[in-house]
């Protein structure tokens, strides 16, 4: 690739020490609200990188483990220190490298400075347990060791929460980590790990290597000395990272897709269901794994709910992220875009009737991004490819339904089960909601995308492996756990 030498060419974080690749290589992130615009380089890295920065990773171990939870957890409150003087800038590349408006972008980096925090306050918390032995002469208790090296892969849609809601728990639980960032969203991948830098973590305790997940997720995959392996993204290289770790007898937590219903019972608050459809659903352009997809509504509100959802979808304002009053910002990329414009298609040719959107919005200022419309279908039958298949993008499919148990067996008929929502004044509903949603996260009154830090989250089905991340869940990954029995 020939560089424009204006713009800056991040580097890989190996051993303490910024490099580029072996090659010298390097892969471009564009700017979606506007393709012409290049926002950074970063390295396109070969195996022999990976190769150095795990060799970092495990040469750092045994100090790292050694240190107690407490002193890991002083430079985490440092990295969140550092991030937090920071927060405009990263929000600012975020927004011009994946498109999410500059407000989004602002909390999702004033979430990574909680999260960390959060994970710092871990440290001091008790990690085992005593437990009683039927032997008078014994003492029995749980220990926790960390796992080794761990390899952190994750997807361009939160490229600043989700790395850090994996590498703070990997690291207070004496682990040492290689982060491989979605390729799209790199360089703040790269401005998240000079945080880690500034805050002066121990050499070869955090590592960072871009490049292809042909290559470099691959190669974390199938690495002898990576010894756990978290991964957010799709479920179909989920699959690979599960299968591929699994056959070498690594550990591994998948966190995938979604295909999140909102039910609406006959007696919702309409106006709030419309408004937490609407930010469920379209909010960071609906590229969010707990993003609204189907919308079942009771028949005897369906007209006035949908009447309403219409309007205020056409009110929305679309535009680049970084304007004031945009609600709505581009695609994360030409080729997302083209994936959610060809499930629109089949959504049409399937039967369903386009009530607003649809389109690729080409108006003058907006012609050079991968802007479309928020778009809203009528008619969806659960058969169709839009009411099974992942969009990720801003495409919400309503569906009617006569009763309650309808409303339910319809939201469970999918592969996914990350997280469902209801909106009901009926205390029966809810409850059964909660007992027969086939979701990790049910929500009740609530917008189906919301996260709270402290709390475990994951899905069921095809959207997650079985451990949760997040809150003091995220242990049972980062950890491996020992009984320990002592006899007198
Ligand atoms: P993706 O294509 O699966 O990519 C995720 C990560 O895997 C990227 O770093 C990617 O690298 C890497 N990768 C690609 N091919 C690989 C391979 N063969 N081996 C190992 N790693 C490989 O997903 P995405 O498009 O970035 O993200 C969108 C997906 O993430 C959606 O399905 C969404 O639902 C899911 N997601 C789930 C959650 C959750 O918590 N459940 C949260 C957010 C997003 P490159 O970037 O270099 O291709």
């Amino acid at each position: 690739m020939t560089v424009n030498t204006e713009i800056k060419t991040y580097m890989n974080y190996i051993n303490g020490k910024w490099q580029s690749s072996s090659t010298n290589e390097v892969q471009a992130s564009i700017n979606p609200a506007q393709k012409n615009e290049i926002v950074g380089y970063t390295p396109k890295s070969t195996k022999e990188d990976l190769d150095d920065a795990v060799t970092s990773a495990k040469n750092a171990q045994a100090a790292w483990r050694k240190l107690s939870a407490p002193a890991r957890g002083k430079y985490l409150y440092k990295v969140a220190n550092v991030l937090e003087s920071r927060i405009e800038e990263v929000a600012e590349t975020m927004t011009r490298e994946m498109g999410k408006t500059f407000q989004e972008a602002k909390g999702e980096t004033a979430r990574g400075v909680a999260i960390l925090r959060y994970y710092a306050g871990e440290g001091m918390r008790k990690t085992g347990d005593v437990i009683p032995s039927t032997d008078n002469e014994a003492f029995m208790f749980t220990s926790r060791t960390p796992l080794g090296v761990v390899g952190v892969i994750t997807p361009w849609n939160f490229p600043v929460a989700i790395p850090i809601w994996k590498m703070a728990p990997a690291l207070i639980y004496g682990n040492t980590v290689v982060l491989k960032p979605a390729t799209e969203t790199a360089v703040t991948a790269a401005k998240v790990i000079e945080c880690f830098h500034k805050a002066g973590l121990p050499t070869g305790v955090i590592n960072m290597v871009t490049g292809s997940g042909g290559v470099i997720g691959q190669g974390i995959i199938d690495h002898p000395d990576i010894n756990g392996i978290t991964f957010t993204g799709s479920d179909n290289v989920g699959k690979q990272v599960g299968q591929g770790a699994l056959a070498r007898g690594a550990k591994y937590q998948l966190e995938m897709g979604g295909k999140n219903p909102v039910i609406v019972a006959k007696d919702a608050d309409l106006d709030l269901a419309v408004d937490a459809t609407i930010s469920g659903g379209l909010r960071s352009t609906g590229q969010k794994c707990t993003a609204t997809s189907r919308v079942i509504v009771d028949s005897t509100v369906y007209d006035e709910f949908k009447e309403k959802l219409v309007a205020k979808v056409k009110e929305i304002k679309v535009g680049d992220g970084l304007e004031e009053g945009i609600w709505m910002g581009p695609c994360s990329s030409e080729n997302q875009l083209n994936t959610v414009l060809s499930y629109i298609e089949k959504g049409k040719n399937e039967g369903a009737e386009l009530l607003v959107g649809g389109n690729r919005i080409t108006a003058e200022g907006l012609d050079k991004g991968c802007f479309v419309e928020p778009t809203v279908f009528d008619g969806v039958t659960t058969d169709m490819t839009i009411a099974q298949e992942e969009i990720f993008g801003p495409v919400l499919a309503l569906m009617k339904v006569d009763n309650m148990e309808q409303a339910i067996d319809l939201a469970n008929d999918v592969e996914f089960g990350l997280s469902a929502s209801i909106f009901t004044s009926n205390i029966q509903n809810m409850l059964d909601f909660v007992d027969d949603m086939e979701a990790g996260l049910v929500r009740i009154n609530a917008e189906s995308a919301g996260v709270e830090l402290q709390a475990p989250f994951g899905g069921m089905k095809k959207s997650s492996s079985l451990s949760r991340e997040q809150g003091q869940a995220a242990i049972e990954f980062f950890t491996n756990i020992k009984t320990v029995f002592v006899k007198g």
